[in-house]
């Protein structure tokens, strides 16, 4: 048999594991025309589940690991709707897999942060009930508050020494705006190089000075910029985000959830889609998505066995059978052995 391939972990850096029917009963989803569609239909899939948060997320995290990937950083759903019940659900998985996966808890103001009252509130509670870090969405585009919005989300990271990551899905004037006020406000406070912006979708925009100047506050901010190559949604360029000093890292964003009907758990399937959107041909252009999909994730996320991994001493690793790394990419196979700490704990798509 021919020598295996052996890859670092892979790191999902943007997923909404509580909102999943992964595992459970096919959810018969609802058109939706507006992001404000997508969210009250969320909220009302969330209320009608009948499998708690533990079961739903624990499905997908085991199949997760069973697939290779090391560590996660789950935006995880809180609100007066449905109180912190999802954080606690989300803090039990990750007790309950700690020896086999990496995971970090964003507290997402899915429904509203200061459009919805009672919302702040929880965030702060959230903090010290599972959550690690502090999320945010749309400050301007959906909370019609920039300068609020981010006063809370910066105020408790700084009040508790906490890393922030926040959703803009707004493009245009709208989406640089708030961007670069996230930048301004994480050089401000020293928070370079801790600070994530999931989707950035205006990163994605035609090209312009304003566009340009945003890049170049994004990389001196060190912010991160979390993409999840997701159907028709704008991806970045990633030659332009390289030009510029943009990191940037990849997540699956919801699971067969009441957004989509669509992903896995694997990030090697998302590692494929990435590279199929930003239409990579060379073996250098798909080697380059599988490290966004591994160590860069890692990088975000402060994962040494990723950062350290060594294919001569592989105590964390992936194994495959492909030849290269650029055939993996496109041929997706099944993970053939997990190893963590020098234990196995999956082979064959299956937890040991
Ligand atoms: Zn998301």
């Amino acid at each position: 048999m021919s020598q295996p391939l052996i890859v670092p972990g892979f790191v999902n850096a943007h997923v909404h594991p509580d909102k999943t029917s992964f595992g459970s009963a096919w959810l018969h989803r609802k058109p939706a025309h507006s992001l404000k569609d997508l969210i009250s239909n969320d909220l009302e899939t969330q209320l009608g589940y009948t499998d708690s948060v533990e079961t739903r997320m624990g499905t997908l995290v085991s199949n997760a690991i069973a697939s290779g990937v090391t560590a996660m950083r789950a935006h995880v759903d809180f609100g007066p709707q449905i109180g912190l019940k999802n954080i606690h659900g989300a803090a039990a998985v990750k007790d309950k897999y700690k020896d086999l996966i990496d995971l970090q808890i964003v507290a997402f103001p899915q429904f509203g942060l200061l459009s919805n009252p009672g919302a702040v509130d929880l965030l702060e509670a959230a903090l010290s009930e599972g959550a690690e870090l502090v999320g945010g969405i749309d400050p301007e585009g959906l909370e019609h508050d920039l300068h609020g919005h981010l006063d809370v989300v910066f105020g408790l990271a700084e009040k508790y020494g906490r890393r922030a990551d926040i959703h803009v899905h707004d493009t245009g004037e709208v989406g640089y705006r708030e961007i670069q006020e996230i930048a301004r406000r994480t050089q401000a406070l020293g928070m370079n190089g801790q600070v994530t912006i999931g989707h950035a979708f205006a990163l994605a925009d035609a090209p312009s000075a304003e566009l340009e100047r945003t890049l170049d506050a994004v990389a001196e901010a060190g912010i991160w910029i979390a993409t999840c190559a997701l159907g028709a949604d704008p991806v970045p360029d990633l030659e332009l985000m390289a030009k510029h000093g943009v990191n940037i890292v990849l997540g699956t964003d919801g699971v067969r959830d009441a957004w989509s009907p669509f992903g896995t758990a694997s990030m090697m399937d998302r590692a494929h889609l990435l590279a199929y959107r930003t239409n990579a041909i060379t073996d250098e252009q798909l080697e380059n998505c599988l490290d966004i999909a591994t160590v860069q994730g890692a990088r975000m996320m402060g994962i040494d066995r990723v950062l350290n991994f060594d294919p001569a001493d592989p105590r964390d690793a992936v194994y495959f059978e492909a030849q290269n790394r650029a055939q993996l990419v496109v041929d997706r196979p099944v993970a053939s052995k997990v190893v963590r700490g020098g234990v196995q704990i999956a082979a064959d798509g299956r937890l040991s």
